[in-house]
């Protein structure tokens, strides 16, 4: 996979990318990510890339013609790549995990990463995606950028030792995912269930299944409307719901 980063402050991705999971997927040649700092095609001596609102108004936008630059940029350095092309966007649709999915699946990534108070609306006609990190402002599109790689590049085939931790993760399976535990047995007076340390797969694998019902039903009880449970997960969550009604 390619990635691209549209961005006026390309070393904030030094610290993502250079780590852990990341990195070793850029040094494997997984992903190649590359920063384009827009700052190049600005305008005139000082590299303007920013201007006053027409109309009057706070702040200063990101002028058209440095982003559409870039992005032509991109594409002579890529004439092939099928791209998407996500405009980092507090105003834009949620990001979530199936979202990752879907841009893990694509051949080439440009984040276009806003700044101050935010893009000449003429931008959003070089996109293919808006997205939002969450419904909060940040003075960036360089945080949620980063965050979106990092959700989307461990999803890529042979980026995780274990592909399996990735399907039962947090809103991969559709549930919170379970509790975990590691040695000692008992720290502190709190002890690990029996159940996880008797070599039983099945009881393991139904003890694991029981508790992301439950702390989905506890913590995220709009997360089960889309969830296909089955007869024995219905009878479950009734009987939570009856024990709920009880001590209210
Ligand atoms: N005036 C803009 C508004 O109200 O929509 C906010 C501008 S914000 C200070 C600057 C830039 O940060 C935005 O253009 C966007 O690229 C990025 N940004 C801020 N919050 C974001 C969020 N929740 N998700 C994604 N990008 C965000």
């Amino acid at each position: 996979m390619k990635i691209d980063v549209v961005t006026l402050f390309p070393e904030m991705f030094d610290g993502p990318l250079g780590h852990s999971i990341v990195k070793r997927a850029i040094e494997k040649d997984i992903v190649e990510v590359n920063r384009v700092n827009f700052r190049q095609f600005g305008k005139g001596k000082h590299h303007q890339v920013d201007d006053t609102p027409y109309g009057g108004g706070a702040g200063m936008l990101l002028k058209p013609e440095p982003l559409f630059d870039a992005m032509d940029s991109i594409n002579e350095r890529e004439p092939e790549t099928k791209k998407r092309v996500i405009l980092m966007d507090p105003a834009g649709k949620p990001f979530n995990q199936a979202m990752a999915e879907e841009f893990s699946k694509e051949e080439h990534l440009v984040f276009l990463c806003g700044h101050y108070e935010g893009y000449d609306e003429r931008i959003r006609s070089i996109v293919t995606d808006e997205v939002s990190l969450g419904d909060y402002v940040l003075t960036g599109g360089e945080l949620a950028a980063m965050v979106m790689i990092d959700a989307t590049v461990r999803l890529l085939p042979e980026v995780l030792g274990n592909v399996a931790s990735a399907q039962t993760d947090s809103h991969s399976s559709g549930l919170l995912e379970h509790p975990h535990y590691t040695r000692p047995a008992e720290y502190k007076g709190m002890k690990v269930p029996d159940v996880l340390m008797n070599g039983n797969h099945g009881l393991i694998e139904e003890w694991r299944h029981k508790e992301s019902l439950k702390r989905t039903f506890d913590r995220r009880p709009d997360m089960l409307a889309s969830y296909a449970l089955s007869d024995q997960d219905k009878k479950l969550i009734a009987e939570w719901e009856r024990e709920a009604e009880e001590t209210e």
